[in-house]
């Protein structure tokens, strides 16, 4: 055994090689993040994959313990990466500079030890508990307030998810770049380090008992610094939510491609007539309203200035991938490493994984 763990053998129930065989998820690289990713790596744990598509701010500065001034400017995976080598050099670090939909399959979530999401918006949160949800993967949500945080533990498939504890409107949320976002959802949120350590702590805690097989809460721990408590709130499933309906993952079938892999290589590889659906809208083309400017444009939807008449133009989008121009890659259209995609044919819906390899 690894001279670095020995004092780890001293604690009782602990497993040193459940942790180096662990392979966890984290989305989100922010103040919580880069706590949970510290802790993850300095107790062992064999491999992250980081999700985060932003670059360091000054004002992160204050509160992510991984990012120094001369950081600034640059993608958070990257420095955090660099900073989790630098602490444990065995591990496996995986960088995902995108938003959680376009750069972690669904089959990854499926095969990841534990997900753990350290997100800053309800948007985000809802999309990963709908993504862990599809494949039934279990999860822990972290989110802070100014003096404390809550811990939430979503760690039974078939029981509450975030969106159970949401109104339908608000579950109905998205906070996609090129969606109308009201300014006031906007706003930076209230955060300050001893908020962020204290919650990144309890979710660090809580995540390596779960990858250990130690009992562990099931509920929403609400952390009071003002009164110096934690207490358990069991969830509620709410028969409304609409994010309980996972994939039949009996019936996923393995396909030869990835995602650098083109569209014309994928409907290679499908049945005839099937048309392969994305789990977030596809831009085709661009459309000035103003000037009746349009072009296809394939890829990820963006906000763009008119070439014609510099108004801003919105994209039009899809969730069928078909008519795609055959040399355009998967990747480009924003389907993430390892995804299932599900594929509408004549008799219903089937399956299909993406075999993405990485080789660190
Ligand atoms: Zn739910
Ligand atoms: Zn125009």
């Amino acid at each position: 055994m690894n001279k670095r763990f020995e004092r780890h053998l001293l604690i009782p129930d602990w497993n040193q090689a459940q942790l180096s065989n662990a392979t966890v998820i984290i989305v989100g690289m922010g103040a919580l993040g880069n706590e949970v990713a510290r802790i993850l790596a300095m107790a062992g744990v064999g491999k992250l994959i980081i999700c985060d598509p932003d670059i360091i701010e000054t004002s992160n500065l204050s509160r992510m313990t991984f990012f120094r001034p001369q950081h600034v400017g640059q993608l958070k995976v990257d420095m955090a990466s660099q900073a989790l080598q630098d602490l444990y050099p065995e591990i496996i670090i995986e960088k995902r500079p995108q938003f959680l939909i376009h750069g972690i399959g669904l089959a990854e979530l499926r095969d990841a030890s534990l997900v753990i999401g350290c997100l800053d918006s309800q948007a985000a949160r809802l999309q990963l508990a709908g993504r862990c949800q599809l494949v039934q993967a279990r999860y822990i949500d972290g989110g802070t307030h100014p003096w404390g945080g809550e811990v939430r533990m979503y760690l039974d498939p078939n029981g509450p998810c975030f969106g159970c504890g949401l109104s339908p409107e608000k579950r109905a949320i998205v906070d996609e770049p090129w969606s109308c976002l009201d300014q006031n959802d906007n706003l930076p949120e209230a955060a300050a380090i001893p908020s962020s350590a204290l919650t990144g702590t309890w979710m660090g805690m809580m995540a390596v008992r779960l990858l250990m097989n130690l009992d562990c809460p099931d509920g929403t721990i609400k952390i009071d610094s003002v009164r110096g408590t934690s207490t358990i709130v069991k969830q509620q499933k709410d028969p409304n939510c609409t994010l309980h309906h996972p994939i039949p993952l009996e019936k996923v079938q393995k396909l030869n491609i990835s995602v650098t892999d083109t569209f014309g290589a994928l409907t290679k590889s499908l049945p005839e007539q099937a048309v392969p659906l994305s789990w977030s809208p596809i831009q085709t083309s661009l459309y000035c309203s103003k000037c009746k400017h349009s072009q296809k444009k394939w890829g990820m939807p963006s906000n763009e200035k008119c070439p014609k008449c510099d108004a801003l133009i919105h994209p039009r989008t899809t969730l069928e991938i078909k008519d795609v121009p055959d040399n355009i890659t998967l990747e480009t259209l924003g389907i993430a490493p390892c995804e299932i995609i599900a594929v509408r044919e004549e008799n219903g819906l089937t399956w299909f994984e993406l075999c993405d390899v990485f080789n660190v």
